[in-house]
């Protein structure tokens, strides 16, 4: 088996509305059948426009009361709670459900890597976004590539962000080890690795976090995997979130 080769795409220059991504990264680098692409939401959210002018935003009641609560400019706030379908904790900092399934701080809206005073959204349907960056490649490049659309995010129990999969296209988010056996010969009963998590994880690495300039990464010569997409908890099965909300004390 080849070695598995990684490689930030130098060289993009700054994101604006309408640009057309996925030719600046296949006029950069020649994609190839097989390969995984990497792209940060940050430069998907811009290309498509997903960004806003603060000064455009007027906040709600509950805006004004969560940004002097948290400490923030509650026309920011206000972007954050556009951006959710469901609010899990106010204080100290609003974690978000969003309406395709992830939970984020801030619902993912960031203030960085764009212009002062606009914010930038996740895009809405990340799934669309990795089979459309997917037909994309297949159109210009005439190649079959995976697709991982990334977003830097915080985590639960430890210090530090890491690079997750928001969308996904050309694989499923989770390799499925369940009945599997063990090298002594154990079936594995509950083993499902998340697979599109630990490639945006390594991808995040690569990207870096501010000047790098480094939105896009290629992986070569992953092997395959085979298993599902269920990638979000179901609401019964997700206690971490039924403590924050305090169903399940
Ligand atoms: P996020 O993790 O999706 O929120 O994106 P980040 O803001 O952390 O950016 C990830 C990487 O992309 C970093 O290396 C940034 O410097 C780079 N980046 C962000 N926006 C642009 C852009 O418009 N052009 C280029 N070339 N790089 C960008
Ligand atoms: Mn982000
Ligand atoms: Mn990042």
């Amino acid at each position: 088996m080849e070695n598995i080769q990684v490689m930030g795409v130098q060289g993009l220059p700054l994101i604006h509305k309408g640009d057309n991504g996925v030719a600046m990264i296949c006029n950069r680098v020649p994609v190839q059948d097989g390969d995984i692409l990497c792209i940060a939401s940050t430069i998907y959210s811009k290309a498509k426009g997903y960004t806003k002018k603060l000064s455009s935003i007027l906040p709600s009641e509950r805006a004004e009361r969560l940004g002097k609560l948290n400490g923030e400019d509650p026309r920011f706030v206000q972007a954050v709670l556009d951006a959710s379908a469901d609010i899990i904790i106010e204080h100290p900092f609003i974690l978000s459900e969003l309406a395709f399934g992830h939970i984020g701080v801030r619902a993912g809206v960031d203030q960085s890597n764009i212009e002062d005073g606009m914010v930038i959204f996740l895009p809405p349907d990340p799934m669309k976004a990795a089979e459309d960056v997917r037909a994309g490649i297949r159109a210009l490049a005439h190649k079959d590539a995976g697709v991982i659309i990334t977003d830097t995010c915080g985590r639960s129990f430890r210090r530090g962000q890491t690079g997750n999969a928001i969308g996904w296209s050309g694989f499923t988010a989770i390799r499925d080890f369940r009945g599997d056996t063990d090298l002594f010969g154990h079936v594995l009963k509950i083993t499902e690795e998340a697979v599109v998590d630990e490639i945006a994880g390594f991808a995040n690495f690569v990207m870096g976090e501010s000047n790098n300039g480094v939105p896009a990464v290629i992986f070569r010569n992953c092997p395959a995997w085979t298993g599902h997409d269920n990638l979000y908890f179901r609401n019964d099965e997700d206690i971490t979130k039924r403590v924050l909300k305090k169903e399940w004390c």
